[in-house]
């Protein structure tokens, strides 16, 4: 394992980390995922879950590797950032933990505008700064998806880590380039979230897309991220990212495959939402990514977020508008007619 400094908080991560939003949750696979990734040397663990529940099920099984382990405990969760449920499940993450302390509060979601970063963050922040003065954290982070709020909170030196999807998908943004650039330069420790882009860089429609887990992680290491933080579903998925230890070189150069990405992802959606805007006011990307998240079974969740968009796949005209935008040739007709009949037939 190689560890990298995580920005001016004064740790070594490997630059394998673990994301654990995806992993089934069953105690004896977060056991083996842990002992898996202790043993290969993983040490930073994103604690994305912060409801009483979770750390009832799972606390003891975190404890006992707790010694091994940098941890990003969050500051809310994406449904929810109001303040007094913030802190209790924060209080409860650092109990659970063992030793009262969180080497990172992590606020969850904290850039994904103006307003939650002006708003509700700089409350968090106040809270989290406590927290720091009492030597309860080592360090406050963020995460979210706008690279361009990500750049002003990484300026306002109000946080030391960052983390933010980067894959090979963003090898051209120069939104990326500028936030990788600010990182450096305030010395914010970079996680990278997503390095597969959710799994979507590794298959088509279902097969293996010719793009390994190792050219993702190689991609991304290129770049002054620290760690990565791919999220396993299983075991399995999780020996997968491990494997790029082992890898060779060859293995791991993905030159080849980042210069033909539309090539190998061909037919897959990559939610980038080039094809907008939709005549009908469809969100294109989104519907497609309930129909591809719906692969892995129709559950309500899935189901209340389609209802929650009120212009449905039924509204396509097949009008072909989006087609022609799309770089990487996907049947959106087809995937509109896919998401009416997933969640709007009986
Ligand atoms: S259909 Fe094509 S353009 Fe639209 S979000 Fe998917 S990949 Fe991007
Ligand atoms: S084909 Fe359907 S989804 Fe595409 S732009 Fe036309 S109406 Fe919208």
């Amino acid at each position: 394992m190689e560890y990298r400094k995580l920005g001016k908080t004064g740790l070594e991560v490997g630059v394998i980390g673990l994301g654990t939003e995806h992993l089934e949750k069953k105690r004896e696979t977060l056991d083996e995922v842990l002992r898996l990734g202790v043993e290969a040397g993983v040490n930073y663990v994103d604690l994305l879950y912060i409801e009483p529940e979770y750390w009832e099920a799972f606390g003891s099984v975190y404890r006992s590797y707790r010694d091994d382990l940098a941890v990003a405990a969050h500051w809310g969760s994406g449904p929810c950032h109001e303040l007094e449920f913030s802190r209790n499940c924060f209080e409860g993450i650092l109990s659970h933990l063992g030793n009262g302390y969180a080497e990172i509060g992590l606020m969850t979601m904290a850039i994904e505008s103006d307003e939650t970063w002006n708003g509700w963050a700089q409350e968090a922040t106040e809270h989290l700064q406590r927290y720091k003065e009492q030597g309860r954290i080592g360090a406050i982070g963020t995460s979210g998806h706008n690279a361009k709020i990500a750049i002003k909170a990484v300026e306002s030196g109000q946080i030391d880590v960052l983390m933010f999807g980067i894959n090979m998908l963003n090898q051209d943004d120069a939104e990326i380039e500028a936030l990788c650039q600010a990182c450096v330069a305030h010395e914010v420790g970079l996680v990278a979230m997503k390095p597969y882009h959710g799994g979507t860089l590794l298959s088509v429609g279902g097969e293996p897309s010719g793009i390994t887990p190792a050219q993702c992680l190689a991609y991304v290491f290129s770049l002054p991220v620290s760690a990565a933080v791919p999220g396993p579903r299983t075991v399995s998925e999780w020996q997968a990212t491990l494997r790029y230890l082992e890898a060779t070189d060859a293995e791991r150069d993905y030159r080849p495959v980042i210069g033909d990405l539309h090539g190998y992802l061909e037919g897959q959606c990559t939610y980038c939402d080039h094809c907008l805007p939709c005549p009908e006011g469809i969100a294109i990307g989104w519907m497609i990514w309930l129909v591809d998240r719906a692969r892995v079974g129709v559950t309500d969740e899935v189901r209340g977020w389609y209802a929650e968009h009120q212009v449905k796949a039924t509204a396509c005209v097949a009008c072909g508008e989006c087609l022609e935008r799309c770089p990487f040739g996907v049947n959106i007709i087809a995937k509109m007619q896919e998401a009416v009949a997933l969640f709007e037939s009986d």
